[in-house]
């Protein structure tokens, strides 16, 4: 249950723990909530200003550090002390990005180039994580204060072609900003969540997701099915992006000014106050036909029609990676289901048009394209804090489940990183006659034998109808639902009793936790082998001593004084050898009592077949 607070500040009623929705962008950034009243995702902007915080970190004297529009001022006064596109950098190494080197005006640390990159300013060094922790501070901070209540839980995108470095590197980048990173979610995933795509569990889609931000471009197919979404391509060009547009515009005005290469490389002031009409036009074209302005003498104009024409290459590079997307999913355009527009380029009229041809259908445009990513982050959020309880919780599970069986083996029944939701069921006997009850205990965790994972609930099946030993089947299924939550049954299948229990697995263990679990599993792998080996041997000895003294009871008038007092010898040393043996020792007494007990199993065996011969006419 959600805990409900009274805000200090306000003195209304609201929910302890908000859980916000975080866009970590590689030109913006920007937080979203889900609105307590209205459940309509929200960016959060302080009056009158910018939902957007522009990704930059701007490092001043006496160690004074400014993030977003204050920041971006010093782009132009100060570049090598201010950091954008520290996204960029994310669990990289410096050879990774040695080609593109040239693109960062502040100094990227080259000299151990295989280790992940740090960034000089002045005489500190700051990785990517440390520089992305400080833009995400600064929208903690900027949430606190909209939402007049402490902010330390939250969801986070990532392009979907993150590897996993570049995941646990933004995870890392939380933690240090003093968040609890719920969940990395992919930013198309968090797009079609915005537009409520894949919330019915019951939809079955598939969605080409269109990003083209400010430098960057990203195409991705996802497949929907049961709550889950499926990458099954992605494309892109990650140096592609609005300021591409912005640069085709200033050459068009450079060419009918007679302005060269040479005086804008010279003339930096001329070059900026440019590059900021450009991109003032390209925004003024996306709803009127013609921009007209001025800078000194210079008459600057251009029309839709012009803008077009200069920009139609760009956008064409666009169309071929989609292209090469859907080829490498394995489809064709008219088994794309929606088209989802992404980024603040897309609100480019050519861009929303020459889409919608290559895929054959309207595009989604209906929400703010630079704020669809928090949005759909912050309904991601929204299903985790539990308010949602209609809808699905997209998931894996971090470690396995299963239960305990003969010896204290732990027998997996779905490993982990299976997606959920899901249902597994096996079948399972007693291990002695009349036994009318079992114990079920359920566990986490990777290890071989369960005193080393994490015991989640115990119950017991009781009413199995007396039968001997190995016949009742007895079916446990794990069934975690899309709320993420585990439920066990245990049913006997001739009788039809049945008991169940639920389980919520994910609660409760953190994320460090979970990697000290995985972290055990490896080290103590080979020993858990070793072990798994030993318990095994003693339970089959144990069973091979059961059928025995089973056998012998039965069948004593057919057996000499000499085989029964042999045989319980050696029942008695492999008795010994279960306490204290090691596998071998074990295997061995089992081979031994199996040798001893065959010949007169063999003889009592031919005996019984030819009195049933005789009996029978043939
Ligand atoms: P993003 O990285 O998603 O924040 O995208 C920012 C890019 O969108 C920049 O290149 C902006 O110039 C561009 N942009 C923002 N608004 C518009 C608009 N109305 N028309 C065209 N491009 C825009």
């Amino acid at each position: 249950m959600a805990k409900i607070g009274i805000n200090i500040a306000t003195g209304s009623l609201q929910q302890e723990e908000m859980i916000v929705g975080i866009d970590l962008g590689t030109t913006n950034s920007l937080v979203a909530i889900i609105h307590p009243e209205s459940r309509k995702p929200l960016a959060l902007k302080e009056h009158n200003s910018s939902s957007l915080v522009p990704s930059v970190v701007h490092f001043g004297e006496h160690n004074v550090v400014t993030v977003g529009e204050e920041a971006r001022k010093f782009l132009i006064t100060d570049p090598a002390n201010t950091i954008f596109s520290a996204k960029r950098l994310m669990g990289k190494s410096y050879n990774d990005i040695r080609q593109n080197a040239d693109f960062f005006t502040y100094k990227v640390i080259d000299d151990n180039t295989e280790s992940l990159v740090k960034v000089q300013v002045g005489d500190r060094f700051y990785s990517p994580i440390e520089l992305s922790s400080f833009i995400l501070k600064e929208l903690k901070a900027r949430a606190e204060h909209i939402l007049k209540t402490p902010v330390t839980k939250a969801v986070i995108t990532v392009p979907a072609y993150f590897n996993d470095a570049q995941r646990q590197a933004t995870r890392d980048a939380g933690k240090l900003a003093g968040l609890d990173v719920l969940r990395i979610v992919n930013e198309p995933t968090a797009a079609s969540l915005a537009y409520g795509l894949g919330l019915d569990p019951a939809q079955e889609k598939t969605i080409a997701v269109y990003d083209l931000g400010g430098g960057t471009f990203d195409i991705s197919i996802l497949k929907i099915s049961n709550g889950i979404f499926e990458v099954l391509s992605t494309n892109g060009d990650t140096y592609l992006g609005g300021d591409d547009f912005d640069r085709a515009i200033v050459r068009q005005w450079m060419k009918e000014h007679g302005i060269t290469d040479e005086t804008i490389r010279t003339n930096k002031e001329l070059a900026q106050a440019l590059r900021l009409k450009a991109e003032a036009a390209k925004k003024h074209l996306s709803n009127h036909e013609v921009f007209i302005d001025s800078i000194d003498k210079f008459h600057l104009q251009i029309t839709v029609a012009e803008f077009n024409k200069v920009t139609a290459e760009l956008v064409n590079r666009t169309i071929e990676c989609c292209r090469a997307a859907m080829k490498d999913a394995g489809l064709e355009v008219n088994q794309i289901d929606e088209v989802v527009m992404v980024g603040g380029s897309t609100r480019v009229p050519l861009v929303k048009k020459m889409v919608s041809a290559f895929f054959g259908r309207e595009v989604h445009d209906e929400l703010n394209p630079d704020e669809v990513v928090a949005m759909g982050a912050a309904v991601q959020a929204d299903i985790l804090s539990g308010n949602n309880k209609d809808f699905l919780l997209l998931d894996i599970t971090p470690l396995s489940l299963g239960i305990e069986t003969m010896g204290g083996l732990m027998d997996v029944l779905i490993p982990r990183n299976s997606k959920i939701p899901t249902r597994v069921g096996r079948q399972y006997t007693t291990q002695k006659d009349g036994q009318s009850g079992m114990r079920i205990a359920v566990y986490q965790g990777e290890r071989d034998l369960v005193k080393d994972n994490r015991k989640l609930a115990e119950f017991n099946l009781t009413g199995i109808p007396a039968m001997p030993a190995g016949l009742p089947k007895v079916e446990v299924s794990f069934l975690i639902n899309a709320d993420g939550i585990l439920v066990v049954k245990a049913k006997e299948i001739r009788s039809g009793v049945e008991t169940s229990i639920e389980v919520k697995p994910q609660y409760g263990l953190t994320d460090e936790e979970v990697e000290k679990m995985l972290l055990d599993s490896i080290t103590h792998a080979k020993e858990d082998i070793a072990t798994r080996a030993l318990v095994e041997a003693r339970t089959e000895a144990r069973q091979l001593i059961d059928t025995t003294l089973n056998f012998i009871e039965k069948n004593r008038e057919f057996l000499t004084e000499q085989e029964i007092t042999e045989t319980m010898g050696a029942i008695e040393g492999l008795e010994k050898l279960i306490l204290s043996g090691n596998k071998d020792q074990v295997q061995g007494a089992v081979e031994a009592l199996n040798n001893l007990s065959r010949p007169y199993a063999e003889r009592l065996m031919d005996q019984a077949i030819s009195m049933a011969m005789k009996g029978k006419k043939i």
